[in-house]
């Protein structure tokens, strides 16, 4: 029994060792939902940051989706953050050198009738430090998502962009709403 426990703890250890990944990101993030894709699992792409990734999604939660979440007090949805390479390139309309990438940028949505994506996307807007915020798609009364990315506070670069299809393609226009 001694022997059994010595070597259940031994290999928990070890897989701590191992990953060492927190359970969280934040407060209400949890790292699975970080590193959560159903294209991950339909191609059996490991999803998982390493440490310089994992530090800048730390600043992405602390600067940008906690501040959110505490001003509008409801649960905020996260659709998609840390994206490795290979899973970045299967998705349709990826950027090459998206900041999902690199930990940096995560897409939200609202889960609450009472707030809509447009209302994450302006408080974001004009309450927040960030590098690039984009009106993803939808009309222009409510974009499908937000998507937002932290660099950090000397290198925000402020950016506000709106994606649109053209030609069937995605591209990026100056937000004019
Ligand atoms: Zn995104």
């Amino acid at each position: 029994m001694f022997n059994l426990l010595y070597i259940a703890g031994g290999i928990i250890l070890y897989k701590m060792l191992q990953n060492n990944f927190p359970e969280k990101i934040s407060e209400h993030i949890t790292f699975a939902e970080a590193i959560k894709s159903n294209t991950a699992i339909k191609y059996g792409i490991k999803n998982m940051p390493n440490t310089g990734q994992l530090a800048n999604m730390l600043r992405v939660a602390k600067y940008v989706f906690e501040p959110l979440r505490l001003h509008f007090g409801i649960p905020i949805r996260v659709n998609s953050f840390f994206r490795s390479k290979r899973l970045n390139s299967k998705l349709p309309f990826h950027s090459k050198t998206s900041q999902h990438m690199k930990g940096q940028a995560i897409d939200i949505s609202s889960l609450n009738k009472a707030v809509s994506n447009a209302d994450l996307f302006y408080y974001i807007k004009n309450h927040l430090d960030f590098d690039q915020l984009i009106w993803e798609f939808g009309t222009s009364k409510n974009p499908n998502w937000v998507h937002v990315s932290y660099v950090s506070s000397g290198k925000n670069r402020n950016q506000v962009l709106r994606s649109v299809i053209r030609n069937g393609k995605k591209i990026y226009i100056k937000f004019d709403l």
